[in-house]
Formats: structure tokens, sequence, C-alpha cells
């Protein structure tokens, strides 16, 4: 049994494609092409160029020592906080801007709840000469106004979603409408492991590279190419699902994903998604869906803005379904904590999503010859304020 899609776009029984009959055009045109394109050569050329010189990979592997120490284990970051813009989103803009453009598409959208997909996505617009609508909840541009104005910077138009909650739910419906109505010119921009087949195995992929390095830096460091444990957080779990995606197939490789658990499980104000959650439909794909029982979706809650999601990819629900996947979650207590943790014992200061990652090293039993990779997924520039606000450093 493989972990990988399968040819209908299905992770055993999650994944698929549910979208209004009139977004069916766009979803089979990308489905009927995106493989075609990522595999050919003039593309491999220009995104492994891009990946290298622009967004500064391969992203290092680093040792932890003071962390091993602490934790009686071997520690590696790998670094995705050193990727230009600060964080891994940018690996799959850079990858679906030069999709859309093998597609002839003229223009991006895109949605983004706390902005950072938004600026990743203004940001490789920028560097093809392409115009850029983002859609944003009216709400969600006021909390989180420097992204706002990043994006208008690097020439975006950022568009409020003033409908429902005013969010990132409202703010995917104004994007998909846009694209119903300029289908042929126009390229959807998901940024996560989200959304219709193909765009989880697309995204997916694109986040591979993450892994790829990984292998390579492990077998150097290590003398293998598999460690014990790979860790990463989630939100939609891209992150992750680059982290994971060489090892799927390799059962001697622990996959431990690390979900928000805002004030607690139980609180009413959380993300952990896989502790609550149950099947539904959410952004167009079959997946475990935090919602009432007539199906109304539960808004999420977390201190980590990229975090805040109320699903989960696909490819992640089944990981846990299965069992291939431990998942954990921490609360916006114990995140904080560890990244506190993190800045003073090995001078990184980690995005508070990456955070939670680096929470799960206190719900491990570790022994000393274990291998563990923690995907530090962002820096933590970002989040001065939410660093401020918490106070107890
Ligand atoms: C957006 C974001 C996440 C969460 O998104 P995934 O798709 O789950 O990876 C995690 N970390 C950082 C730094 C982010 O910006």
């Amino acid at each position: 049994m493989s972990y990988q899609v399968d040819d209908k776009g299905y992770y055993g029984r999650f994944g698929g494609a549910f979208v209004p009959e009139m977004l069916h055009p766009n979803v089979e045109e990308l489905k009927a092409n995106y493989l075609k394109i990522m595999e050919s050569p003039e593309f491999r050329k220009e995104f492994d160029q891009l990946l290298k010189d622009y967004v500064g990979r391969p992203t290092p592997l680093y040792k932890a020592e003071r962390l091993s120490e602490k934790y009686g284990a071997k520690i590696y970051l790998k670094r995705e906080d050193l990727c230009h813009t600060g964080a891994h989103k940018v690996n799959n803009t850079i990858g679906q801007i030069l999709v859309a453009k093998a597609l002839g598409k003229k223009k991006i959208i895109a949605e983004t709840g706390a902005g950072q997909h938004g600026v990743a996505t203004a940001t490789v617009c920028a560097l093809m000469g392409m115009p850029c609508i983002v859609y944003m909840g009216e709400i969600d541009m006021a909390r989180q106004k420097p992204n706002v104005e990043r994006m208008r910077i690097l020439g975006a138009e950022v568009r409020p979603a003033t409908s429902g909650s005013k969010t990132l739910k409202d703010a995917t419906n104004e994007a998909l409408r846009h694209w119903i109505q300029d289908p042929d010119g126009t390229h959807y921009i998901i940024g996560s492991v989200v959304g219709p087949h193909p765009y989880p195995d697309m995204v997916a992929k694109f986040q591979s590279v993450i892994s790829e390095e990984i292998k390579k830096q492990l077998l150097e460091k290590e003398g293998t190419e598999n460690p014990d444990y790979v860790i990463a957080c989630v939100g939609g779990g891209s992150n992750a699902a680059g982290a994971f995606y060489h090892y799927l197939d390799e059962k001697d490789v622990q996959l431990v994903a690390v979900e928000a658990a805002g004030h607690g499980v139980d609180s009413g104000e959380t993300a952990a998604t896989t502790a609550l959650g149950s099947f539904g439909v959410l952004h167009g794909n079959r997946t475990l869906v935090m919602q009432t029982e007539d199906g109304q979706v539960v808004e999420p809650y977390s201190i980590s803005a990229g975090l805040d999601y109320p699903g989960i990819g696909p490819m992640h629900a089944h990981l846990f379904e299965s069992g291939r996947g431990v998942f954990l979650n921490a609360t916006d207590t114990e995140a904080m904590e560890a990244g506190v943790q993190l800045s003073k014992m090995e001078g990184i200061i980690p995005a508070v999503e990456s955070s939670h990652a680096l929470a799960a090293l206190d719900k491990m039993d570790l022994k000393p010859s274990d291998v563990v990779v923690i995907n530090l997924s962002g820096r933590g520039d970002k989040d001065l304020e939410t660093y401020i606000k918490w106070g107890k450093y």
C-alpha cells in the first residue's frame, strides 16, 4: 500500500475534487496538464534555478547541539526559516506560477488568511511581472496590517472579502467566484495541500524538495538517509507534506504531525482537527473537518495564524486514519515556551507555527541513538508582536 495520491486524486477515502459545475473545466485543465508540465525539462530547469538562486536552496540541515543534549537524542533542524520571504510557502508559489505561465495564464489570484500565503504569491508575481489579486477577509486585513502592506509594496492588489464572517472562508469564496468568471486567463494559486485534486498533490510535490534535501544531507551527516523521526507542524499541511514526502513509504521513519491545540483540545478554542474533526468536505476535497453535527464548519483558533485552519489536507487525514502518521497537538502555551527555548538555546527565533513542532519534543520518548529531524517551517520576525504580547522571555 502506498501513501501517495492514487490516479483518481484520493488518499484512501480522502481527497477528490468537489467543486461547482462551473469550475470543472478549470480543475480538469490543471489535472490534465500539471504532471506533464512539472516533468518537462524546461520547467525543471527554471524551477531548480529559482529555488537555488532566488529562494536560497538547499536550506541547511543544522544539528542543534544544545537542544540535542537537553533531549538526549540527535536533533536536526531543517532550516526552511532561511528561505527568501522567511518560510517554506515560496517553494510552492514559485512552482505554481511556472505552471500558470506554461498554461498561458496572464493573471494570478489567491486567497489568504494570515497573509503569509498572500505575501509569497505577491512575491512571485513581482518576480514574473504578472498581475496579482489577493482576496482577504476584511477582519483579517485589519488583524494582519503589515502583511497587507507587504503585498501592496510588492505590487499586488488586496481585495477585501466583506461577506459572512469576513475571514478566510469568505476570501476563498471570492477567489473561487473570480476564477469562475475568468477561467481562461487566470490561475488560482492555493497555498497548502488542500483544495480540489490536483492541488494537494501538486503542492506536496513542490514542497517535496524539503525531504529530497533532508535525505542527501542526512546521508552526509549520519551515514543514512532515514532519520527515526520527522516532525512538522500542520495547518493545511504543506510543510509537513514536503518534509514527509520521500519518507511516506519508508516504514522505519516515524512521521510526527503536530496540530495547534489553542487553549486546549476541549476548550472550544482550538485547531486540533484530527482530535475533533469528522469526515466532510472542505475547500473542495473530502477530509477531516471541525464541524457541528449538522455540518457547519467550526471557527478554529490558534495563537499562530498559519495553523488556524478548521481542516487538514487529505494526505494527512489518510496518514492519521491509517496510523502511518502520529498526530500530536501543542497548546499556545506549550508552543510559545518551545519557541522561547529555541531562541535562548540555539539563537534562532522560530515562527510560532514552527514552535508547535518543537513542542513535540517534550511529548516524545527519545533514546540517545535516535535521529530526529524537525522541519523549522519559518522564522519568527513576523511574530514579534505575538512574542511581545506573550511576554514570558
Ligand atoms: C503557513 C505556515 C504554516 C502552516 O501551513 P502548512 O501548509 O501546514 O505548512 C506553517 N509554518 C509557517 C511558518 C507558515 O507560514
